[in-house]
């Protein structure tokens, strides 16, 4: 379970800022915030990716995550919020313990993300779409 700093948390060998705890999530104030009421929500059992999560546990997740976002934003007057959950290093995980980060918005807040977006090409977007599916 301690294999990594979330698990020693969970475990409860080293302290968190708790914000909500349940049979089988745990939230807490990311220690390095992009904004006040920047708070994880993680999973108690250690799996390191989301596909890992079984069905059971992923749904009180998201039950979770609405939740606890609703108090983030009364309690900090927030008024919106981004959910991030970095999958791999390439995605840019460093914890390897599925977390999700609230991250509350505010207008002006010069927070963002570098999207580069390019337009699909139709037939391509297609043949993926069917090997997904098929998959
Ligand atoms: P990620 O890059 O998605 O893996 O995010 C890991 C997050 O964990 C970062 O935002 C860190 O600031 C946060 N973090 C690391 N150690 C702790 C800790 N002991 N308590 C709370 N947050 C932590």
């Amino acid at each position: 379970m301690a294999d990594t700093i979330f698990g020693k948390i969970i475990a409860g060998e080293i302290p968190c800022h708790r914000v909500f705890e349940n049979e089988h999530v745990l939230a807490f104030l990311d220690v390095n915030p992009l904004a006040e009421g920047h708070t994880l929500v993680v999973p108690k059992k250690p799996y390191d990716r989301l596909e890992k999560i079984p069905a059971n546990e992923a749904a009180d997740m998201f039950r979770c995550l609405g939740a606890i976002a609703k108090r983030v934003l009364t309690v900090t007057g927030a008024h919106g919020y981004n959910i991030l959950q970095n999958n791999g290093r390439v995605a840019g995980q460093e914890v390897n313990h599925v977390h999700f980060h609230i991250i509350p918005r505010h207008a002006g807040d010069g927070l963002g993300y570098r999207w580069k977006p390019q337009p699909g090409d139709a037939a391509a977007l297609a043949a993926l779409a069917k090997r997904l599916r098929d998959a």
